[in-house]
């Protein structure tokens, strides 16, 4: 607008230009906006002290313009900015405003428009505003609210004690209540399988877990019930905690996905228990696998696998278990009721699923074995030996004689579960909640315990296998009659042993014995006797050799060697007396020898360091000759040979 002052003249007119200048200033000064106005050329032409704490500037050196483009490095966008400057610059009749967002996180508006005079355009007014830092706030939360409201997803959020402390227009839609009596209702009377007293553990399972799903039922005001998937946050806010639930009605169509997903989850999981039995025989990794997955599968809070011992006590042997429950590995439990009520149903491979034991009508002593476990649902399956096609249905199905309620087929049922033990049990444990447990998961354990009976018969037939093998492996290398090596087991020891020693550079000492007039005595006393007197013999040079590396072997019919590493010729000597001694001791009557009347032995004795300039039959060829000069010398002695 034009002031018109017709008479103001002269010192007056300065005088009134002056006073519109300093009121111009104050009010430039006292606008909480930083305000920057730029002529048409670029240059500057006014600025307020706001615009420089605003921006973090001293002075205003450079021209206006420059200026602006200058506090474009602060912004997070200096593009965007640059361009406006530019076009409101040059569009001298442009009106606009926009938000800036600064790199340290302030959010600023911004007001530009011509500067007018008489109709003629001056330049141009750059205002800048800091948005208050609560209304922004308040602008996001509005935001955010109207996101959560309009959700499709049913929002609602519950306090400790279970109340409904908000909820979304989709939760009030779904559940078909005002908000109004919603807000006042708890989250037991919306969801019947959640009691105050799961509450409680659902509270501290979420606080402990942090964020997941679950699927459970809801119950509208019209009491009609609807399956949802939920999924649960745990959230503070000053200090306060909160359950956040985002819920969503499990449509016809979703619940065919979920199935799917299921039935595919499932084919997955048996799959790859069934290639790691294939895969190992270590059974305690097969159980602790199958156990991990169950949990994981069935998204329940403990699963184990409970042995029984052949009093039907057992003990838990494998054990997954969620955080925040109690874990009963290796605990050991008996139930003198359960040889009479339990074993033959599980024997036939009956499935036990309870889904709140609080109301299942169980023996006191049961039920208080599951309080202390914690347990509110459980399912238990079987793990039956020789169970692979023996079900009382595929019996039934395989043959269609039996197919009718005839006795004979009854009979044979009977006779063919009874060669079936029960080995053990798989158990799922739910803990923060009844559960009412589905056909597919009844079933998924079923196959799996299936499985488990295979995997633990595949190795307990490895295992006997393995003693087996350790037995005939020690029968390959011993003697029948005296159990000493036999002379394979010598022929492998002494060829170890001189390598041994000829690494470490130390002794290798060998007797070899012979039972003198040993045929004289089979004449006398018959084969038999020979036979149980070669037996003695043979215990009393065991005995009168004492260091685990020495080896005593039956070398012929009544011939004996003793390999004896890190033995020097005076050790081997001390030996092959003892050894002549003992048996001398045993006082075997020998009334037909020539040198007494009773068994003696002759000895030859050598030992040696062995080298790749010796060989071991030059070794053994030895102490063959002391033996013979031995009995050349009169028998019942020991002599040795030196190479
Ligand atoms: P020497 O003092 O010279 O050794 O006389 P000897 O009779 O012991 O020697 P000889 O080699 O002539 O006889 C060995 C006998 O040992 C022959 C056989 O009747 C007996 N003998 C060998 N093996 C067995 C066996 O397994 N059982 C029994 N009962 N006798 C055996
Ligand atoms: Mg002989
Ligand atoms: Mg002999």
């Amino acid at each position: 607008m034009k002031l018109q002052h017709p008479l103001i003249s002269g010192n007056k007119a300065q005088e009134e230009v002056r006073r519109s200048h300093s009121l111009l200033r104050a009010i430039l000064e006292s606008s909480p906006d930083g305000i920057i106005a730029v002529g048409n050329d670029g240059e500057l032409i006014a600025v307020n002290q706001r615009f420089l704490e605003m921006w973090g500037i001293s002075k205003v050196m450079a021209s206006g313009t420059e200026k602006l483009l200058m506090l474009s490095d602060r912004l997070k966008e200096p593009e965007a900015f640059m361009q406006l400057v530019k076009e409101w610059s040059q569009e001298v009749e442009a009106t606009g405003n926009g938000i800036l967002e600064l790199k340290d996180g302030r959010i600023i508006e911004l007001y530009s428009e011509p500067q007018r005079a008489d109709g003629e355009i001056l330049g141009r007014v750059w205002r800048f505003r800091h948005i208050a830092n609560k209304a922004r706030t308040e602008e996001l939360l509005q935001l955010t609210q109207l996101a959560i409201d309009s959700n499709a997803y049913a929002a609602f959020w519950l306090t400790e004690d279970g109340k409904l402390f908000y909820a979304n227009e989709a939760a009030c839609k779904s559940l078909g209540y005002d908000r109004s009596v919603l807000l006042s209702m708890t989250i037991h009377d919306i969801e019947p399988d959640m009691s105050p007293e799961t509450w409680v553990w659902h509270w501290q399972e979420v606080k402990l877990r942090g964020s997941f799903s679950l699927e459970t039922r809801y119950r509208r005001a019209d009491g009609s019930l609807f399956p949802v998937e939920v999924t649960v946050n745990p959230i503070e806010f000053k200090g306060k905690q909160y359950n956040c639930v985002l819920a969503r009605e499990i449509t016809p169509a979703r619940q065919t996905e979920i199935a799917l997903r299921q039935q595919g989850e499932r084919e997955r999981l048996v799959g790859a228990i069934a290639a790691k039995i294939r895969q190992s025989l270590d059974l305690e990794e097969i159980l602790q696998t199958t156990v991990d997955e169950v949990r994981q599968l069935l998204q329940t809070d403990r699963v184990l696998i409970f042995r029984f011992e052949a009093d039907w006590s057992g003990v838990v042997t494998q054990e997954s278990v969620a955080r925040g429950w109690k874990s009963i590995l290796g605990r050991g439990i008996y139930d003198p009721c359960f040889e009479q009520s339990y074993v033959r149903p599980y024997r036939e491979g009956r499935v036990k699923a309870i889904e709140d034991i609080d109301t299942a009508n169980l023996d006191k002593c049961h039920r208080d074995l599951l309080w202390e476990c914690q347990v509110k649902a459980n399912l238990v399956v079987p793990i039956v030996q020789n169970a692979e096609a023996l079900s009382r249905e595929s019996l039934l199905a395989s043959s269609p004689q039996t197919k009718s309620a005839n006795p004979a087929a009854e009979n044979q049922i009977k006779a063919l579960t009874q060669t079936r033990t029960l080995w053990g049990l798989l158990i799922a444990h739910h803990c923060s909640r009844t559960r009412q447990w589905q056909d597919w998961e009844i079933q998924l354990l079923e196959q799996l315990a299936t499985h488990v009976a295979i995997a633990i018969k595949q190795s307990t037939l490895f295992e006997q296998l393995e003693i087996a093998n350790q037995e005939l492996e020690l029968i390959a290398i011993s003697d029948s009659l005296t159990k000493l090596a036999n002379r394979r087991r010598f022929d492998q020891y002494i060829d170890i042993e001189w390598r041994r020693a000829m690494r470490q550079q130390s002794w290798l000492g060998l007797i070899l014995c012979d039972i003198d007039y040993f045929k004289l005595y089979n004449d006398t006393y018959g084969h038999q006797a020979g036979d149980a007197c070669l037996q003695k013999v043979a215990e009393a040079i065991d005995r009168a050799v004492r260091r685990p590396g020495d080896l005593v072997a039956r070398y012929g019919g009544e011939e004996f060697a003793i390999v004896l590493p890190n033995t020097d010729m005076a050790g081997a000597m001390r030996v092959a007396e003892e050894i002549r001694v003992r048996v001398r001791g045993l006082g075997i009557p020998h009334s037909a020898s020539k040198i007494g009347d009773i068994v003696t032995l002759s000895l030859g004795i050598t030992a040696t360091f062995p080298s790749p300039y010796k060989s071991i039959s030059k070794f053994i060829g030895l102490a063959d000759v002391a033996l013979y000069k031995a009995k050349k010398e009169g028998r019942d002695r020991s002599i040795q040979t030196r190479g």
